[in-house]
């Protein structure tokens, strides 16, 4: 078990191109931190630079108490799972098990011993015979998981395992994982450009976007207070709305471009008057009202058993405003509601369930 420590790790590509941009991150041990963020953003560069696959080329990656920058990836104590399973198709279950170990000069009935625990903890049992063929993805999965648990290692490392799994099985394979990481206790950094498996998979998340970490912390702490509007839209589903807006000059309301105007909470510090915001609120927390100060003409509805999605526009419900259209909005509602297109509702929000952002740059206020 281990501690991971990166500390103003830079990743510059031999032509010329900047991948990472100054991460410091600590993993505690037996933590298991999610990689998370757009395509492109360096989540498996990062992966791939704490594994040893690619040169850190600024700042220091420890594990342990080594720094492993110079350290081959088979020095270096960890066991990476990939996407595609990496599974030698010539070999038995058994033997795509046993090989990490083979090669490193374990005696043959320490390989059986640890194979044989993987297996039974992974329900791979009757399988260890098979070839990778002869098996389901879920099961392929397994392998993979085992290869890495038989050697023991300080941290594993993820690097989008399930993306090649059906819906279905990807959503019991998560829960597999993060299970079976809580009972072996080991240091785990997992990358997924899929928001809902960093939520549920993270003990802590680092929400990546061109090469900078734009927030760290747990998935709940992402979710009440996401530091920029990058964060706030891209945790939580369906994505928060986001709406153009300038604090009024009494710093307790908003106005909205529709000319909307809406509470802020009254029990914190009043906002500079007149700064231009962009507002955050999430569909789940937008709420039917009759007298709400958002006037919304439903234009799509989507009905998900347990929930209802109401897609639309708000604009203000009163006069007064500029008669601007408010822009598109995503209302989340729980249980089964049948509303025909056209219908306006009013909607209101929690004025502490508003985010506040800078217009200019993002970032949260
Ligand atoms: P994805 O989810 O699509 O896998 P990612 O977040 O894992 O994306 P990376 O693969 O880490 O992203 O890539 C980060 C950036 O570095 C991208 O802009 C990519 O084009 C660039 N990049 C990756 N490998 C190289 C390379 N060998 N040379 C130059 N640039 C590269």
């Amino acid at each position: 078990m281990a501690e991971l420590q990166i500390s103003a790790v830079e990743k510059v590509y031999p032509n010329g191109f900047k991948a990472i941009h100054g991460i410091d991150l600590e993993v505690a041990d037996g933590e298991f931190i999610v990689l998370v963020g757009p395509s492109g953003c360096g989540k498996s560069t990062l992966l791939r630079m704490i594994a040893g696959l690619e040169t850190v080329t600024g700042g220091t990656i420890r594990i342990g108490d080594r720094i492993v920058n110079e350290l081959e990836p088979a020095d270096r104590d960890i066991a990476m799972v990939f996407q595609n399973y990496a599974l030698y198709p010539h070999m038995s279950v058994y033997q795509n098990m046993a090989y990490g170990l083979r090669n490193r000069g374990f005696p043959k009935d320490q390989i059986e011993q640890r194979v044989q625990k993987a297996a039974g903890i992974l329900q791979l049992d009757g399988l260890l015979d098979r070839r990778p063929r002869q098996l389901s993805g879920g099961q392929r999965q397994r392998v993979a998981m085992g290869r890495a648990i038989v050697r023991e290692p300080s941290a594993f490392l993820f690097d989008e395992p399930l993306s090649n799994l059906d819906a279905k099985l990807r959503v019991q394979m998560r829960v597999e994982i993060k299970q079976l990481q809580r009972r072996l206790g080991t240091t785990s950094v997992y990358v997924t450009h899929d928001q809902i498996e960093a939520m549920t998979m993270a003990d802590r998340l680092v929400v990546m976007n061109a090469g900078v970490a734009e927030q760290i912390g747990t998935p709940i702490e992402l979710y009440d207070r996401p530091s920029s509007v990058f964060v706030g839209g891209f945790i939580g589903s369906p994505a928060m709305n986001f709406l153009a807006g300038q604090v009024d000059t009494d710093g307790r309301h908003l106005l909205l471009g529709n000319g909307a105007r809406l509470a802020l909470p009254a029990d914190g510090a009043p906002a500079e008057p007149n700064r231009l915001v962009t507002i955050g609120v999430r569909p789940e927390h937008l709420a039917p009202a009759e007298d709400g100060p958002l006037r919304f003409e439903v234009e799509l509805v989507e009905h998900l058993g347990a929930d209802t999605l109401l897609y639309g526009e708000a604009s203000a419900a009163t006069g007064g405003g500029n008669g601007d259209k408010g822009g598109l909005v995503t209302v989340r509602l729980s249980g089964h509601h049948a509303l025909a297109m056209g219908t306006v509702l009013g909607l209101t929000a929690e004025p502490a369930q508003l985010h506040l952002f800078d217009a200019a740059t993002g970032r949260r206020l």
